[in-house]
């Protein structure tokens, strides 16, 4: 195996910290609870850091300072800025300036994460390696106007040493000595931050990989569920870079998305506030629109085909699709212009539409898997 490495673009700071926190949560760690077990103020501990620095970057670095989705009161950016640097993410101010460019250049070469230069380019092989020059940071004017954020990113590396790992061990040294503040070094400090850095990294590889694409098929972002789980709910990915101003990533009311919930909650304490939402009829004039066009690739994929044994199932669920696409069209138009006009459309007919793009992605299902999971007709 020929692995050429290109030492001269090898981030060392970074890749030490990244690789070093890795091995050290699969080697030392391990060893260390073996041996000396964990209790429940260990457990209490690391769960705080884990949604403490993943809340951070989601509800801070991400919806709040990248996309202006809320606006928030500044003891949850203090907070946010000051967990966020024990995330070992780098400094907000960079966050922003690289998350922005991946949203105006998505799948693009300027686009910092891009997945298009493979899975491990997406997920970790952008910060060990600068294949290019770092970009003038000219995109995040605006915050460069928040004091506290221009505060983080002058000390973000020592804020991050203090609250992500010594701040771990001296409550640890205080609960039980020497002993226990190794433990909540190891656990709460460096396993900690491995776990939610690979969160992370899964939204700039996975959610660009594996899911759905309900709202559009113009970029490779993507929807799932699964993700959301691991992610704080950022999993919905496809919806998100369709509509990156909405506070919310998921939309729908089974959609696992607690960093939504956590700014709702927060609002109702007046501590943050202008939570942006776009419109149902918006997102469903997405869905219709994208389904429409999944129709249309569908019916000429499978205008020749002679599946013999699923013919029957295949008909009736492309005359069902083009009697919806049809549907699709008409009301299409006449949702465009309802919303255009700011003309409320009435609850019925908007459940009927959610159920009809329902409908057309069961008939879509249905092609997409005949021939592969459907029984033949007896
Ligand atoms: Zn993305
Ligand atoms: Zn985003």
């Amino acid at each position: 195996m020929n692995l050429r490495i290109p030492f001269n673009r090898v981030s060392w700071i970074t890749s030490t910290f990244l690789i070093g926190t890795f091995l050290m949560s699969i080697s030392i760690v391990p060893y260390h609870i073996w041996h000396n077990g964990v209790d429940a103020f260990q457990i209490c501990l690391f769960l705080f850091y884990y949604f403490a620095t993943g809340f951070s970057i989601t509800l801070g670095y991400h919806r709040l300072f990248s996309h202006l989705a809320f606006k928030a009161k500044w003891p949850v950016k203090l907070f946010t800025l000051l967990f966020g640097a024990a995330a070992f993410e780098n400094a907000a101010l960079d966050w922003v300036s690289d998350h922005r460019r991946h949203h105006k250049h998505v799948d693009e070469e300027d686009d910092p994460y891009d997945i298009s230069k493979g899975f491990f380019h997406a997920h970790i092989g952008w910060l060990l390696f600068k294949l290019k020059p770092k970009p003038p940071m000219d995109n995040v004017a605006d915050l460069r106007k928040d004091k506290l954020i221009m505060w983080q990113y002058k000390w973000c590396h020592y804020i991050g040493v203090f609250v992500g790992f010594i701040l771990p061990y001296i409550l640890g040294y205080f609960y039980g000595g020497h002993q226990a503040a190794l433990s909540a070094f190891l656990l709460s400090g460096i396993l900690r931050v491995v776990v939610v850095q690979q969160g992370t990294f899964c939204i700039n590889s996975l959610c660009h990989y594996m899911g759905r694409q309900p709202y559009s098929a113009s970029c490779s972002a993507r929807d799932s569920g699964i993700m959301a789980l691991v992610t704080f709910g950022e999993g919905y990915h496809n919806y998100h870079h369709e509509f990156q101003h909405d506070y919310r990533n998921g939309v729908k009311a089974w959609q696992f998305d607690p960093t939504k919930w956590i700014i709702w909650v927060l609002s109702k304490f007046g501590l943050t506030s202008g939570l942006r939402r776009v419109a149902d009829e918006k997102i469903l004039l997405a869905e219709i629109n994208e389904t429409r066009r999944k129709i249309d690739a569908s019916l000429i994929e499978y205008a020749n085909k002679d599946s013999s044994a699923y013919q029957e199932i295949i008909n009736k669920s492309i005359e069902q699709l083009k009697l919806l696409k049809q549907k699709f069209d008409e009301n299409y138009s006449q949702l465009e212009a309802a919303i255009n006009e700011k003309i409320n459309v009435s609850k019925e007919t908007t459940m009927q539409w959610k159920h009809d793009v329902n409908n057309a992605m069961d008939h879509l299902t249905v092609l997409k898997n005949s021939g592969f999971t459907l029984q033949p007709i007896t």
